[in-house]
């Protein structure tokens, strides 16, 4: 946790949107254990009310969830009405890069539009922190590696635009004079690759059909659900020739929300920082760990490339240390330990 701020959570509230869904549902936890009192906004969208549930089990209180659509100014001005809101930490958006290229006005509405109407509400109710989820797809095909802030930015997926363009807004909002006072300070927080799952093995990461990520998709092979992992590309230029990503531990991904909040709440800057752990790890040294942490098969064969996938890329996270106190303290390890407590949970995550 943030060792610097003296800030505690402590009887503050604060809104979540998107607070269903995997790294919502996490966070919510974190933030009820941590005595803040939250407000969960979802349209179950990619994600269900199920999981309120659970977190009040693990959590052991409960919490006011709301089912509604960020774009929905009138339903946003209820819940901003009804609560005495301190801050937003804003999840909600649609997340599939090959999707957003499919169906690009889609997400710029969802995640444009909804980010939009949701800071004209928090501003008319005058609550001006906001933490907002962005990504490492701001980079693109990063020149070098660790990549630092500083990088040049260059989506290239309508996905990695939406964030792009959310960072673009709260930049310049957060740079307007103040009003009455009530300068936005926002934490733009650029998160690498999340996996894993709450050490209770109660909630984790629940993809809708096949998974995207490789992560879940190991899980569903070693579970007996799908017959084998198609590793997409052997002959990349990178230690054993498969990607390198920064994979992060969900509890990790979640600390650094919770120093972000903090930093805001005491009245910190705004900033932009990466959240990741500086390691690079390939899909084969992925794999292998699965296998050998949790003695598991996971059968694998190589296949094509998959279009847009970069070489390599992981974080250099040391801003994120410097201005929050934060940094990563769980390895690929647990992160796979607690995948796949998480799966074994599940009745409906086994063959
Ligand atoms: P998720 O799909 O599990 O959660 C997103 C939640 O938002 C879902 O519960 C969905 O129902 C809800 N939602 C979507 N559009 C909404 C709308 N218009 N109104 C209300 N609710 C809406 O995704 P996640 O992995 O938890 O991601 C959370 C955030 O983090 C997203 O903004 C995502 O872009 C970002 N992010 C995720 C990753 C990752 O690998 N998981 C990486 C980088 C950034
Ligand atoms: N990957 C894979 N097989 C899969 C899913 C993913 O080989 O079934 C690879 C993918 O090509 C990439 C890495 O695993 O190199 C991480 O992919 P993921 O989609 O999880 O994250 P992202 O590429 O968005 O960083």
């Amino acid at each position: 946790m943030n060792a610097w701020s003296q800030t505690t959570l402590d009887h503050r509230t604060v809104l979540v949107t998107g607070a269903a869904g995997y790294i919502g549902s996490h966070t919510v936890t974190e933030l009820l254990r941590q005595g803040c009192r939250v407000v969960a906004l979802d349209n179950y969208c990619n994600s269900s009310p199920e999981v309120y549930r659970r977190i009040e089990g693990l959590a052991g209180t409960t919490f006011a969830h709301v089912e509604a659509d960020v774009r929905d100014g009138a339903a946003l001005e209820k819940v901003l009405s009804n609560h005495d809101i301190d801050a937003c930490i804003h999840f909600a958006a649609l997340k599939s890069v090959s999707d957003s290229i499919i169906h690009p006005l889609r997400y710029l509405d969802n995640n444009v539009r909804g980010l939009l109407v949701l800071l004209r509400v928090l501003q008319r109710y005058h609550v001006h922190r906001f933490v907002f989820s962005s990504s490492a797809t701001v980079y693109g095909d990063p020149v070098r590696v660790p990549v630092a802030e500083s990088a040049v930015l260059n989506a290239t997926s309508v996905y990695g635009a939406t964030k792009l363009m959310g960072e673009d807004i709260l930049r310049r909002l957060a740079a307007a004079p103040a009003e009455l006072e009530e300068t936005w300070r926002v934490a733009a927080l650029r998160y690498f690759n999340p996996v894993g799952a709450h050490p209770s093995g109660q909630i984790g990461e629940e993809p809708l059909g096949i998974p995207n990520n490789l992560m879940p998709y190991v899980m569903q092979v070693a579970a007996g659900l799908r017959p084998k992992l198609s590793i997409f590309g052997g002959d990349y230029p990178t230690p054993d020739g498969t990607c390198v990503r920064d994979y992060i531990h969900i509890q990790d991904l979640v600390e650094g929300h919770l120093a972000a909040l903090k930093h805001l709440l005491d009245g910190g800057a705004s900033l932009t920082v990466n959240l990741g752990t500086g390691r690079g790890t390939s899909v084969r040294q992925l794999v292998e760990t699965f296998v050998q942490v949790n003695g598991v098969t996971v059968p694998y064969e190589f296949a094509a490339r998959r279009p847009g996938d970069v070489a390599q890329y992981f974080a250099d996270p040391s801003r994120a240390r410097e201005l929050l106190g934060w940094q990563a303290r769980h390895d690929l390890a647990d992160m796979c330990r607690d995948a796949w407590r998480w799966q074994c949970s599940q009745p409906q995550n086994h063959a």
